[in-house]
C-alpha cells in the first residue's frame, strides 16, 4: 500500500517537473535549463546524503528492532554499535617536533635516555617495543610515558579536544603512559561527546570521560573521569556523570562490541 502510494507521488513529481523545465525552457532558454538541472543534482545529493545519515543513528523505529527503552536492538542484524551510537576510535595527532627527535631521561634510572621521535610516535624503551609499537601513530595507546613527557616538554596539545587533554595530563602527571589494555572509544551523547576507555583484559572497571554537571553559571562543565563498575553496574563512589543512563547503554554496547 505504501509503496503505490509512493510511486503515485514520484510520477506526479516527474509530470509537474516536465511542465515546470518547459516554462523555464520557454522563458531563459537552454542556460536556464541547466541551471534547473543542477540545483535539482545538488537537491538530489543533499536528500541521499541526509538519508544515509539518518539510516546511520537516529530516526530508527521499533520496525527495525529498536527497543526505545533500552536503546538496544533486539534485531540481532542491526545489532551494530555505529547504529546505535555516533562512536569512533580516538585518535591523538601530535604535531612535530621542530627539534627533531629528543632525549628523555628514564624514570626509574637516571643514567638512561631514550630516544623519543614526536614525527611518527616512536621512542626506544621496552615498553615502546615490546607493548606499543603495534598501535598505528594516532592511537592512543602508543603514547609511553616518555612520548607523553616528550609531547609536554617539546610539543604541545593546545589543538587538541577537552577530553583528550585530560587523558594526557593526567598520564603525564602519574608519570604513566597512556593505559595500553583499554581501548578509546569516542561516542556523542547528546551535544557532547564522551571518551569510553573499554577494558580489554577482563579489568572490572571502565572509564569514562565525560562533561561535569553544569557551572555556577550554566556553561557545560569540564571533562572529568568517571570510574564504571562492569560487574556491579554501578558508578564509583555513586557518583555518575550527566546523562548517565544513556552512558550506561552505550557503555553495554562497548562492552559487547569490543571487551
Ligand atoms: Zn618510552
Amino acid at each position: 500500500m505504501a509503496k503505490k502510494k509512493n510511486q503515485d507521488s514520484g510520477c506526479l513529481i516527474v509530470f509537474v517537473l516536465f511542465i515546470v523545465l518547459g516554462i523555464i525552457h520557454d522563458k531563459f532558454g537552454d542556460s536556464g535549463i541547466i541551471i534547473t538541472g543542477v540545483v535539482i543534482a545538488f537537491i538530489a545529493v543533499c536528500a541521499i546524503y541526509a538519508n544515509l545519515k539518518m539510516k546511520s543513528g537516529a530516526g530508527y523505529t521499533e520496525s527495525d528492532g529498536y527497543d526505545q527503552k533500552s536503546g538496544l536492538y533486539k534485531n540481532k542484524k542491526n545489532n551494530d554499535l555505529s547504529k546505535r551510537f555516533y562512536c569512533h576510535d580516538l585518535s591523538i595527532k601530535i604535531p612535530p617536533c621542530l627539534e627533531g627527535p629528543v632525549q628523555i631521561k628514564s624514570f626509574s634510572d637516571k643514567n638512561v635516555t631514550y630516544r623519543v621521535d614526536l614525527d611518527i610516535m616512536r621512542c626506544t624503551c621496552g615498553d615502546f617495543v615490546e607493548v606499543r609499537s603495534e598501535f598505528n601513530a594516532t592511537d592512543p595507546r602508543r603514547l609511553c610515558k616518555h612520548l607523553i613527557s616528550a609531547i609536554f616538554e617539546h610539543g604541545t596539545i593546545d589543538h587538541l579536544p577537552d577530553y583528550s587533554k585530560l587523558i594526557l595530563t593526567s598520564a603525564h602527571e602519574q608519570k604513566k603512559g597512556v593505559v595500553p589494555y583499554q581501548r578509546y572509544v569516542v561516542c556523542d551523547i547528546g551535544e557532547s561527546q564522551a571518551v569510553f576507555a573499554v577494558p580489554q583484559n577482563n579489568y572490572e572497571w571502565l572509564n569514562v570521560y565525560a562533561r561535569n554537571r553544569m557551572g555556577a553559571n550554566g556553561k557545560p562543565g569540564r571533562y572529568r573521569r568517571f570510574g564504571y563498575s562492569t560487574i556491579e553496574n554501578r558508578w564509583a563512589y555513586g557518583y555518575a556523570p550527566p546523562r548517565a543512563s544513556e552512558i550506561r547503554r552505550a557503555v553495554a554496547v562497548l562492552m559487547e562490541a569490543y571487551s
